[in-house]
This record gives C-alpha cells, structure tokens and sequence, in this order.
C-alpha cells in the first residue's frame, strides 16, 4: 500500500485517534474512551504531546445515522476535544480499501467466497458442532481452496495459511516486544490489560474483508487508515480489544507498522451490560460538559473535581494525571 498521505508527518513520535462511528451521538462510554485517547497523545513525551485525530468510522453505511458525524465532532469541542486536523471520513476512502484488497490478492493472501451466513451455520452442523448462543461462528474455510462453480459473494483474509506459513517478526522492529505469533495464536500486549492471547483460526477463522453486500469490512478498513494515517497509539474501548490479533495480523500481511494499543474500561448501565448504542444508550448530557468528562474521568481512575475548575484546567489536571500513569517510557 502507500503511504503518500501525511508523509510530511513520518518524524512524529506520537499520532493517536478517536474513531467513533456516527450510528448515534457519543454517550456516556464512548466519552470514557475519547476522552482517554485525548488525553493519552496530549500527556506524550512529559506532557509535550502528540498529535490527535478524528476518523469518521462511517464504512457500515446502513448502520449509520445522518448527522450523527456532525454532532460527535460538536460534542467533542464541547468538552474541548479537539483534533489537530480536519477529520477523515472512511466512506470517501475507498480507493485505499481496494488498494489493500488488491495486495493481498495478489500476495495470494484473500480470495473469494461463496457462502452466506446460511451456509457457514449448515457447514458447521454437518460438522457437528453446536452453537453457543449469540457466539459469532469461525468461517469453517469451505471457499479457502476454490469456489467450486458456485458465485463469489465476499472475499476474505486466509488467515489459516498465513498463520501457518508463520513465526513473523514483528514489521517494526522497535516494537518487538508488543506482540508474537506461534502456533495459531496472537499474543499481544496491551498498555493497561497486559498481555492477551486469541488463537484467531478458532475465535474468528478466515475474516471478510469485504463483505457481500459490497461493502468494506470494519478490520480492513480500521488497518488501512491506522497505517495510511501513521497511527502509532491507538487507546479504545475494551470491547474492541479482541479486534487486535485480527488487526495485526493484516498489518504483518500488508507490511505496515503496529501500533501500540490501550484498551479503556467500559461503562455500564443500570442492567448491569455495558453502555452501547445498541442497547440504547442515553446521548451525554453536555449542558455541563465538566460534569460529563468529571464521570468519564472518575472511569479512567483519574483524580475528582475537588473544587471549582474551568474546562482548560481541569483537562490540564487530567492530562498531567495520565501522563504519571501511562505515559511512561516504554
Ligand atoms: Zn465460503
């Protein structure tokens, strides 16, 4: 792939993101995780700071509200969030998609498949395998070695032979540390969790990386903007922590740079599961956008508000808090 967006940017040591996706305004978790990324770039360095961006994550088009984008960014400035450049929205950067997908063709590491999501459930009770409920089924490889006359719906990652054709070294040799591949499995470690595991042929198989309907897969599309954006911290929320051995995964087969990952406590809500939009999740408050971040902070283990603050210094407080906490040399 190239990298000829934000080459200008290659000398810096630290450029994170806050990548929400506009299916509803922020709530009260996604605050927690946006607020913790902020915090994590502008604490860099001893408090020098690195760069922030915004990327739009609009690829799930259906899923998407209109003007919800619009609204997360006025929310963000709100609470004093604001990026160092003009965000990105992945729906106008398909081209960079293709061209990913393009490689890893050609590197024989995608190929097409034919099956719907009927298929892959007939495919796994044929094997006898039952289902645990709600549990997503690992695509069992019918299409790995061939379509056998029936039309290509999708294409995915083979994962299972790039696994198996494995040890890789990590691409950045600096980061040699941040994670390892041997025997099917990913172990990585991440900056607050420390080190995890996931044998990606059994939790997810060959992953889509487009998807039937035409549109781009969430993985492919999160790799290729980290890389093409030059990402080197990406700190989200915990949900998305089992996403990483997929994503690095595709950045050893696209030869890009890992980045280093902290994944944020979740919040949950009065049923005890986590705050999401799915589950209908309240839009922040913001009429008192210190309240908002004072809840969102208290998540992150950061100091309460213990007397009167205006919005710049308490974000001061915070970022000097985090940097005793995270920002350690590595
Ligand atoms: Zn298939």
């Amino acid at each position: 792939m190239t990298h000829g967006e934000g080459a200008q940017r290659q000398t810096s040591t630290y450029q994170g993101r806050f990548a929400p996706s506009p299916t509803g305004p922020l709530h009260a978790g996604s605050l927690v995780a946006a607020l913790a990324s902020w915090l994590d770039a502008r604490a860099w360095n001893g408090g020098k700071g690195g760069r922030w961006l915004v990327r739009v994550e609009d690829v799930d088009a259906p899923r998407c509200i209109p003007g919800a984008a619009e609204l997360i960014l006025q929310q963000l400035a709100t609470c004093g969030l604001i990026p160092d450049e003009p965000p990105v929205w992945q729906s106008a950067r398909s081209a960079l998609y293709q061209q990913a997908l393009d490689q890893l063709i050609v590197q024989g590491h995608a190929y097409p498949c034919a099956c719907s999501r009927k298929d892959i459930e007939d495919a796994h009770a044929a094997q006898g395998h039952g289902r645990a409920r709600h549990a997503a089924l690992p695509y069992p490889g019918t299409c790995r070695h061939g379509l056998r006359g029936r039309p290509a719906r999708s294409w995915r990652f083979n994962a299972t032979d790039f696994l198996k054709n494995q040890p890789l070294e990590p691409v950045d040799k600096a980061h040699t540390a941040l994670f390892s591949i041997a025997n099917d499995t990913v172990h990585w470690t991440d900056r607050r969790l420390g080190p995890q595991s996931q044998q990606v042929t059994r939790a997810v198989g060959d992953l889509v990386l487009r998807r039937a309907d035409g549109l781009w897969a969430y993985q492919l599309a999160v790799v290729v903007d980290d890389a093409a954006q030059h990402i080197t911290h990406v700190v989200r929320g915990e949900d998305l922590a089992d996403n990483t051995p997929r994503q690095i995964l595709l950045q050893q087969a696209l030869g890009v740079a890992t980045p280093r990952y902290l994944h944020t406590p979740l919040v949950c809500g009065a049923n005890g599961e986590k705050l999401s939009k799915q589950n209908g999740a309240a839009a922040l408050d913001l009429r008192d956008p210190l309240q908002a971040l004072g809840e969102a902070a208290e998540v992150l283990g950061l100091p309460a508000l213990s007397q009167q603050k205006s919005l710049p210094q308490a974000l001061e407080m915070w970022v000097n808090a985090w940097a005793r906490n995270y920002n350690r040399p590595p």
